[in-house]
């Protein structure tokens, strides 16, 4: 017998419908790609998406048919994010800082139809042009611009775009199951790959991965999402943002400490997020200019571990709680959340803080295990390592365009990421499997090391590495990048974690570096790294 209730697909456009009609006025906020500030409002989107909708359908865009961005947050991505996931489209994301061999691969591989994009990136979009090569319509994010017309032929631009649709256009009804959005992964073996989210799978993660124990996104709330809307759909947010109608506050280009101090005073932020990287700016950003971020009650912080001074640093200081995250491009992206739980309540703050170091537990809707190179389940006894698999209703199942499925036998979807999980099922992440140091047989995590390394003051960043070594096979060699006016010795540095990991595990080597090399989603690309400084320690043998 099936129940007797209204069967309702999950669709995307349903939330924009109702942030537009319960929460109308309530504002977006968008810095523009020209360093303006512009003010909307959630029913002003919702026109926009429609009109846009409408507009890509007269071009003749049907069902499924791949639209590009490479694009800042702003209110058109936003627009677009709707606008063509509503209308059955799929919405596909682009991290702009790629390697031109990569977004070539990417846009041909997604067979994109419509590429969206703003005017920072029109010369490289000019560029790349002829390689494109399913592109038909490329479309500058922004007002008439002859002088744009001029760098790329043909070009579209959005706002006459919109003109051309219709407010009124209304949301087509489809499967839920259907492709909503498409994201790649950054790829650092090999070909990126296709990660094709349901319009199903991006409702569930929406609906369970604001609980009041994850983001918990309400309409009090003025949300500043760092994180760029090409990494991993801003982690969800645009949809959560949507659902419960929070004031949005969209950075732009500005991800520097500066331009975010002033976005949080200005706005009166209540919840920003964004990777590690990204808070060690903006920290750095407050302390100089003074500013105590007063509306600021919450960040989340995920994408590569968070370092251990960061919680009291904003806690101390600012009073702002920091919340760490767990996930990847394959997990939608929420895999794990850091809250407490009622027994922690009274624990003294450190002991807390110690607890919220880790990347936290799975909302509902997701499941974790831990298990050994051969599948088999391993104590989750908070210091057993082990391989993390992950399943529910927001996981890949299959790569865009792939064979086979990339779960094993029994379903589950592998991670890579080497963790422990305790009794209560707090999950932390030890490394990624490809970063993890093999010393001798032994395991050395590089996440340990930096988060020692950026515990000194005179280090604004670290990375550890695997280096190749005659005898230990790999030994760990640190990267670092020394604070703004600081200075330190690389004797100092490697006797400064004496006492805090086993002797052995010290690095064997400091290089000191100008810059570390980031990804477009802020994460230090580590591989880059290896390559530069993998064989340092074999030359120095050869010496
Ligand atoms: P990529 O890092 O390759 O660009 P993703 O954004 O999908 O692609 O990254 C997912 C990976 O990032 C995870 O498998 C994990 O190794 C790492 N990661 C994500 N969040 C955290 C976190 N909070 N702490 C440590 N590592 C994290």
């Amino acid at each position: 017998m099936l129940g007797k209730m209204m069967d309702q697909p999950l669709l995307i456009s349903t939330l924009i419908a109702h942030s537009a009609r319960y929460h109308g006025t309530t504002e977006v906020v968008s810095v523009e790609t020209t360093g303006a500030v512009e003010r909307s409002n959630w029913a002003t989107l919702d026109a926009n998406a429609r009109r846009l909708a409408s507009a890509l359908e007269a071009l003749g865009q049907e069902p499924e048919a791949r639209c590009a961005t490479i694009a800042w947050n702003n209110r058109r991505h936003m627009e677009i994010y709707f606008g063509v996931a509503g209308a059955g489209l799929v919405c596909h994301t682009i991290n702009p800082r790629l390697h031109p061999d990569q977004l070539i691969f990417i846009v041909n591989h997604a067979e994109d139809k419509v590429l969206f994009f703003d005017s920072t990136f029109l010369p490289a979009v000019a560029k790349l042009k002829a390689h494109f090569k399913t592109v038909e319509h490329f479309v500058l994010m922004g007002p008439r611009d002859d002088e744009a017309s001029k760098i790329l032929d043909g070009l579209v631009f959005y706002d006459e775009l919109l003109e051309t649709g219709d407010a009124s256009y209304a949301w087509p009804q489809f499967e839920e199951t259907r492709a909503s959005s498409l994201c790649y992964t950054s790829g650092t073996t090999g070909n990126p790959k296709g990660v094709l989210y349901s319009h199903r799978s991006t409702l569930l993660h929406t609906l369970a991965g604001n609980q009041p124990d994850g983001l918990a996104i309400s309409a009090k709330d003025t949300v500043l999402p760092v994180v760029p809307m090409f990494h991993v759909n801003a982690w969800g947010v645009p949809y959560m943002a949507a659902a419960n109608g929070a004031k949005l506050v969209l950075p732009g280009p500005g991800l520097d400490g500066d331009s975010l101090v002033k976005l949080i005073d200005g706005e009166r932020v209540t919840l920003a997020l964004g990777v590690p990287t990204i808070w060690m700016g903006l920290l750095a950003a407050l302390e100089k200019t003074g500013s105590k971020a007063e509306s600021l009650v919450r960040t989340v912080v995920g994408g590569s571990a968070l370092p251990p001074s960061m919680i009291p640093a904003f806690r101390d200081t600012y009073g702002v709680e920091l919340i760490h995250a767990w996930g990847m491009t394959e997990t939608s992206p929420l895999g794990t959340l850091n809250q407490l739980l009622q027994h922690h309540q009274d624990l003294p703050d450190d002991e807390k803080a110690a607890i919220r170091l880790g990347q936290g537990r799975p909302p509902y809707g997701v499941e974790l295990r831990l298990v050994d190179d051969a599948g088999k389940a391993l104590p989750q006894d908070g210091e057993t390592q082990g391989e993390l698999q992950i399943r529910g209703h927001w996981i890949v199942d299959t790569y865009f365009k792939a064979d086979k499925s990339a779960l094993n036998r029994d379903g589950w979807f592998d991670t890579g990421d080497v963790v422990t999980i305790d009794a209560n099922g707090y999950m932390v992440i030890r490394d990624r499997a490809k970063d993890i140091i093999k010393s001798g047989g032994e395991w050395i995590s590089t996440v340990e090391l930096e988060n020692i390394a950026i515990g000194h003051p005179a280090v604004a960043n670290a990375a550890a590495i695997a280096a190749q070594h005659v005898k230990w096979d790999e030994r760990p060699v640190l990267v670092v990048l020394r604070a703004e006016g600081a200075d330190v010795s690389e004797e100092e540095l490697r006797a400064f974690y004496d006492g805090k990991v086993a002797s052995w595990q010290v690095p064997d080597k400091v290089v000191f570096v100008e810059a570390l090399p980031l990804g477009g989603t802020g994460k230090v690309i580590k591989a880059k790294l290896r390559e530069e400084y993998g064989n340092i320690l074999l030359q120095e043998e050869d010496a």
